[in-house]
């Protein structure tokens, strides 16, 4: 651990940035570390907000990252509801909301993103909402219990879930996107068709091909016309369209944004003295040969934790692949890898009793892989990617030969 570090500050209070000033305390860095983060809230995990704690089976107490002594007891000052405006590389500082100038020997921008929104209507209306935070998520289990009908604009993982979330909750669902099947710019046409049957199956009315012009009501919202001039009476909207990282600190100090802020492997930008991670960081990938951004927990919390490492000079390189989970009803999946183009997918398994293994092909190799109602096989799925071995399609759709003679260790 280098002695010329004696003030850390970390920037944005989600996963990624309490992971990484758990982790520099860990490590037995003992000098002063601040985490500033513009929400009212000690930081919380963000996947309950569309899951249970939206249906009202996972208390408040069950999404926080920490309990609420941690930060004291770790001698971590949490500076809550505030913001840094302003980073000043020269000087070695931030400029916070509330009027500070707060010095760093080292930073981590960790400050996530933020959802896309829809300009639906002429003047505000009431009722057309985004979900991104706990706030957002407490506003709108509420609401979801006080309505007949919900539109969900955006046929992705937030739409997906809000959309049986709300189903659970008993409220009629329109479900809307553009594209033609749901989550298939991740999972492609085929697999995405299992979410679309898996939603219509708990009668969500699925309208693919075909988005939202705009919306009407009064003071709140109470119909939506779709782009092929029907409408749907509704009393709630809720968009699900993406997100855009939060790069708005990292440019202005002139350090490198594409589509997220660039990182190196060991999460540094090109201030050696700055690191970023979780959603709002694009990091080289030593093993995909690539830059990408990742926008899913465990991203945030290995990132985080990587960080925190290199922070304090460990020079860590962060090589995990990509991760992410969903829960919809009564379907559990993971899906693991990268896949952007693909060759062919291959199912294992009973896809129309959604109890499946999904991979993706690129020139013969495994790519990326998806369990659905099945568990216990990531390790499996992860070191076949890894191994970048040509598999048989036959023997890969096979439930019989197990994933491990595909890829021997
Ligand atoms: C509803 C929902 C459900 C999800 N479900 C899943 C799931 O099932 N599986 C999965 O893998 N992933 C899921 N995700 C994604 C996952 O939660 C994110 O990838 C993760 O939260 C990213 O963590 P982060 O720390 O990088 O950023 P964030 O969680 O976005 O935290 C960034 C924080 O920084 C703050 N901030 C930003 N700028 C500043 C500033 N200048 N000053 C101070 N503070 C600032 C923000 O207000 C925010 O609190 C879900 C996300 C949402 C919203």
């Amino acid at each position: 651990m280098s002695d010329d570090i004696h003030d850390i500050v970390i920037v944005g209070g989600g996963l990624a940035a309490a992971k990484a000033a758990e982790t520099v305390r860990s490590d037995g860095f003992d000098g002063n570390v601040t985490v500033i983060t513009e929400e009212p809230e000690r930081p919380y995990e963000r996947p309950p907000l569309s899951k249970g704690f939206l249906t009202g089976d996972k208390t408040v107490d069950e999404v926080y990252v920490h309990d609420a002594d941690f930060y004291a007891q770790q001698n971590i000052a949490l500076r809550v509801g505030d913001a840094v405006t302003e980073l000043d590389t020269a000087s070695g500082e931030v400029l916070t909301r509330s009027g500070d100038r707060l010095p760093y020997d080292r930073l981590l921008l960790a400050t996530g993103a933020t959802p896309r929104r829809l300009s639906l209507s002429d003047r505000p209306l009431d009722g057309i909402v985004v979900l991104r935070t706990l706030a957002d998520s407490r506003r709108l289990a509420e609401r979801l219990r006080a309505v007949d009908h919900v539109t969900v604009v955006g046929a992705g993982w937030i739409g997906c879930e809000v959309a049986a979330a709300a189903r659970t909750l008993g409220a009629q669902v329109t479900m809307v996107d553009p594209l033609d099947v749901p989550l298939v710019r991740v999972l492609g046409a085929e697999v995405g068709r299992v979410f679309a049957d898996l939603h219509t199956d708990h009668d969500v009315d699925v309208r693919m091909g075909l988005g939202v012009d705009q919306a009407g009501g009064t003071d709140t919202v109470e119909q939506v016309t779709l782009t092929d001039g029907s409408t749907i009476d509704t009393q709630l909207v809720v968009v699900g369209i993406g997100v855009t990282p939060r790069v708005d600190l990292a440019e202005g100090a002139r350090l490198g944004v594409d589509d997220g802020i660039v990182v190196d492997q060991t999460l540094a930008t090109h201030d050696p003295r700055i690191l970023a991670a979780g959603d709002a960081a694009r990091a080289w990938h030593p093993s995909l040969g690539r830059h990408i951004r990742v926008e899913h927990w465990a991203n945030a919390l290995n990132q985080g934790q990587t960080a925190g490492h290199n922070l304090l000079g460990a020079g860590e390189s962060y090589d995990r692949l990509p991760y992410f989970f969903s829960d919809q009803y009564d379907l559990g999946m993971e899906y693991t890898g990268h896949a952007e183009d693909w060759d062919r997918v291959v199912f294992r398994g009973a896809p129309e009793r959604r109890e499946f293994l999904a991979f993706w092909l690129r020139d013969g190799r495994v790519i990326a892989g998806m369990n659905v109602n099945i568990w216990d096989v990531m390790d499996q799925i992860q070191t076949l990617i890894r191994s970048g071995v040509q598999v048989d399609p036959s023997r890969l759709a096979n439930p019989d030969i197990p994933l491990e003679q595909l890829a021997p260790r």
